[in-house]
């Protein structure tokens, strides 16, 4: 079926047709009728397989046709996504999808003025697409009315459910109708957190596609067995390997992803940083530099490892195994979006083989491993540009002239 032939509103087909969108995917296929009909939905689908539009379509579809007046500062439509980049991301869907309808759409999202945000909210928004933490915050101080709110979508449901969010997501449902629709999306959830999303919800339908695997199917993933200390190498050996393709690499802190990418200048490569650290300007502008392709190498921690969806990343290192086994699936699934094929790499160190482990169990299934012969792994040490091979004595002799003269120094106070 195409969307042509969908009981939607005529403005939401033309900006369809404006995305190049034809056919619905799976997950649109089986949860747009759903949610048209006002149920309540737990739907689980791979990464970049087109979630955001299948609430996007019909939610905008229903407030196109509802006419009802706007109270002022009420919202109708609430949608909870994790990060502020993400928050970002939503909103423009829904904004080109729905740019030919009356809805009113907002992205709340901290780091930035709140005086901007409060006077829009002041004449009322259709679409509120929020991080909790801003929103907590202006709820707190009156300017958010949630009393209105007919539908309430948690995107990224398992993590918004989870221990660093829950809290927060309990006191808003709290102000919310009891007599509201709830819709959960995510590319992976837990019995634990299943549990949960089913607490808050009323009979919900359950969509769940291809449940035996988590990974996308367009996501070619592998595991390469390389020590702590020899991955910068090997990142600077795939980088010159594919150096016109977009390289998205994770790493576990904010420190250490300052530190490869200063470990990649000083090879000469190019690479910028994001993580939750940076001012949000800069967040923003790096993000943007990605997107656009300025700069091909983008290092970033997890969080950016959910719901961002960048066209033409070719390619996902973990460069450091996730904490946390789902943000495998996630983070691998910032490639091969939509028809997209993307490939993934895991650089797995002999103290992270337990973590590589718990990834597999999470899996049901073992990650196809990438063998580097003895010569190629030494090659690729060797052939790196930071240290050219006649200098390593030179570096070594610097480095025992350098302890001899602290050495020296103690000695004299
Ligand atoms: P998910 O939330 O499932 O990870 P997204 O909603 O971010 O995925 O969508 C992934 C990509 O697929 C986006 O770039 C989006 O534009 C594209 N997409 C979504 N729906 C369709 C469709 N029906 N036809 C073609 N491309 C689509
Ligand atoms: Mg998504």
């Amino acid at each position: 079926m195409k969307f042509e032939q969908y009981r939607i509103a005529e403005e939401i087909k033309r900006s369809l047709e404006d995305q190049g969108f034809k056919k619905p995917t799976d997950i649109q296929y089986k949860a747009i009728p759903s949610i048209l009909k006002g149920d309540d939905v737990l739907a689980i689908a791979q990464t970049g397989t087109g979630k955001t539009a299948a609430f996007a379509i019909p939610i905008l579809h229903m407030l196109h046709v509802q006419h009802r007046a706007r109270n002022k500062g009420a919202v109708k439509c609430l949608v909870m996504v994790p990060t502020r980049e993400l928050a970002i991301q939503i909103s423009e869907v829904f904004k080109q999808l729905g740019k030919y309808t009356r809805v009113d759409i907002m992205g709340l999202y901290g780091g930035v003025e709140q005086e901007a945000q409060i006077k829009k909210l002041q004449d009322g928004v259709d679409v509120l697409i929020a991080t909790p933490g801003r929103m907590f915050d202006l709820r707190a101080q009156g300017h958010l009315d949630l009393s209105h709110v007919q539908t309430l979508i948690l995107d990224e449901a398992d993590h918004m459910l989870d221990l660093g969010f829950i809290r927060d997501i309990r006191d808003i449902i709290r102000h919310l109708p009891r007599n509201r629709q709830t819709l959960f999306f995510s590319a992976t959830i837990d019995e634990e957190i299943k549990d949960l999303a089913y607490s808050i919800v009323r009979n919900p339908i359950r969509i769940q596609i291809s449940p035996d695997n988590p990974v996308s199917k367009n996501v070619n993933h592998s595991v390469a067995f390389v020590e702590m200390d020899d991955k910068r190498f090997f990142l600077e050996r795939l980088v010159r390997e594919y150096p016109e393709n977009k390289i998205l690499v994770f790493v576990r802190t904010k420190v250490r992803a300052e530190r490869v990418a200063a470990a990649m200048e000083r090879v000469g490569v190019k690479a910028i940083v994001m993580h939750g650290g940076k001012e949000q300007q800069d967040r923003l502008a790096v993000m943007q530099e990605f997107r656009k392709g300025d700069v091909k190498l983008l290092i970033t921690t997890d969080v950016n490892a959910r719901g961002i969806d960048i066209p033409n990343v070719e390619y996902v290192v973990n460069y450091d195994l996730p904490e946390e086994t789902e943000n495998y699936v996630h983070r691998v699934g910032r490639t091969g979006r939509g028809m997209q094929k993307g490939q993934a790499v895991s650089f797995c160190s002999t103290e992270e083989k337990p973590m590589l482990e718990a990834i597999e169990a999470y899996l049901g299934k073992k990650v196809q491993v990438m063998t580097i012969s003895k010569d190629d792994y030494q090659q690729t040490i060797r052939f790196s540009e930071e240290v050219p091979n006649d200098n390593w004595q030179l570096l070594i002799n610097e480095h025992e002239e350098a302890m001899k003269n602290a050495k020296r120094k103690k000695k004299k106070k």
